[in-house]
This record gives C-alpha cells, sequence and structure tokens, in this order.
C-alpha cells in the first residue's frame, strides 16, 4: 500500500485563485495538480497511490471553521484522509479541535510560518496538550518555506524541546525535519520520538544523506510525502526506492509507517 502521507488540495471555489497566488510566492510556477480535489484525485491515481493525506491550514482565524468544515467534508472521499488545522490566534482554537475529535479528524497541520508563532512559544502550550490529550496525529511544517521569508518559525532544536507536550500522541516534523536543515535534524531529532516525511524533499536531499539519517533515527518514524501539488508523488516515491533500504522497510516508509498511524 502507498500512502501519500503530506498533499493538499482547496475547495473548488477558491482553488484557482490560491494556486495563483502560491505560485507567485513559491515561484513553483508548474505544480503537478490544479490545486482542486479532483486534480488532486487524478495524480494520485495516476501514480499509484491509494491514500492521501491532505493537509489544510487555517492561515487566520476568521478560516478556522470553513477549512475544518472542508476537511470534515474530505471524510466522505475515498482514498482521502483529511487532516484538520486550529489558528493559535482563534478564541475557539480549543473547541475546534474537540469539534474535529467528534467529527472523526485524525489529525491537526500546523504551519508556524503561515500561522505567525514560533513552535517553541508558551501561547501554543495549551494547544499541544489538548491535541495530545485527544490524541491527534500533528504535522509542523518544519524548516524553512519556500514561500516566505525568514525567520525560521520551527527549527529542527526549537521542536525538540516541545515534543513532551503532546505525550503518546504522534508528531510529523515534515520536509525531513527541515529543508537544508539536516544536521540540525540529525543532532535534534534524530532517534526521537517523532516521524519525518519526505515532502518535497526530491531535488532537495540525496539518497545517501537520507540514509545516514535513517540509519539513526529508524526506518519506522519515515512517511512517504509528495506536498503536492508541488511536487509529484511519483518523484518521491522513487527518491524513496532510491535510499537503500531493505525491502521491509521500503515498504514501511511508502506506507506501512503512515498505515498503522492512520488505522487504516
Ligand atoms: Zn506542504
Amino acid at each position: 500500500m502507498i500512502i501519500d502521507f503530506h498533499t493538499h488540495c482547496f475547495p473548488d471555489k477558491i482553488a484557482a485563485r490560491a494556486m495563483e497566488q502560491l505560485k507567485l510566492r513559491s515561484g513553483i510556477t508548474m505544480p503537478f495538480h490544479d490545486g482542486s480535489l479532483d486534480g488532486l484525485k487524478k495524480l494520485q491515481k495516476r501514480d499509484g497511490v491509494d491514500y492521501s493525506v491532505v493537509l489544510n491550514i487555517a492561515t487566520n482565524p476568521r478560516q478556522q471553521t470553513s477549512v475544518n468544515n472542508f476537511a470534515i467534508s474530505l471524510k466522505a472521499v475515498e482514498g482521502i484522509v483529511p487532516f484538520g488545522s486550529v489558528h493559535p490566534d482563534s478564541p475557539e482554537a480549543l473547541d475546534e479541535l474537540d469539534r474535529l475529535k467528534e467529527n472523526g479528524i485524525k489529525g491537526i497541520k500546523l504551519h508556524p510560518d503561515y500561522q505567525g508563532f514560533f513552535v517553541d512559544e508558551e501561547k501554543m502550550l495549551p494547544i499541544y496538550e489538548k491535541i495530545g490529550s485527544l490524541g491527534f496525529i500533528t504535522v509542523f511544517h518544519s524548516g524553512f518555506d519556500i514561500g516566505y521569508p525568514e525567520p525560521i518559525h520551527c527549527t529542527p532544536k526549537a521542536l525538540s524541546t516541545v515534543l513532551k507536550y503532546f505525550g503518546d500522541a504522534p508528531v510529523v516534523a515534515a520536509h525531513f525535519g527541515g529543508l537544508c536543515a539536516r544536521p540540525e535534524t540529525l543532532e535534534y531529532l534524530a532517534g526521537k520520538n517523532v516521524y519525518l516525511d519526505t515532502a518535497y524533499c526530491y531535488g532537495m536531499l540525496t539518497p545517501g544523506k537520507a540514509k545516514e539519517l535513517i540509519d539513526v533515527h529508524g526506518a519506522d518514524k519515515i512517511l512517504l510525502g509528495s506536498d503536492a501539488p508541488w511536487n509529484s508523488p511519483e518523484q518521491d516515491i522513487e527518491l524513496v526506492r532510491c535510499f537503500g533500504l531493505t525491502e521491509e522497510q521500503e515498504k514501511a516508509v511508502l506506507g506501512g509507517n503512515a498505515q498503522r498511524l492512520l488505522n487504516l
């Protein structure tokens, strides 16, 4: 089974506008799908992906409810596992986590750059503890964002200091802990109770360097992610196949680990 743990799509009525803005912001002017659910589903099918985890992000407090309504609506779509999002400045953030849980959402995406917080800020701790108590999976955008200026809001070092607030609930540091942040990931996250995804690593991470990190961290905590529409699943699947893992490890990274995490 192949599970892409890191994808994006938008509601049909805003997809075209959102993609135009994000293309200009990131410089990725030839994305692999058009930003719609239909576009993602077609790409998923083309590349042989069984499930795509769709990471939704509330980029301001006003959007929180509508972003999560979209996430909840995606639950009905075969092959899609939607994650919700809360905005740290929303007074309803904690209640919204309850609503997401009641609606069967399995995870939360937090993007410190787009949501304007530092991962180790004190205001975040009640949110982390609540997420932990509800047992959500949390995906953090980690390291620099191609469409966002410095400073980096989630470094591997800072993330390592807040993992304890999530208790036993799984935390994922996207982009292998941060694009080009591999030495810091090795120092502060390797071997810890945190998952790393391969999102947007195609062309950014050599298989040899990835393997060095996986040997320390454990292949049971690595997840295939493409960051579609910005990369295609087939690129990241092929990247994983070049890591030099055993057959069993490769299967785990391409889907087995995610299947376990998501209870699929
Ligand atoms: Zn992403």
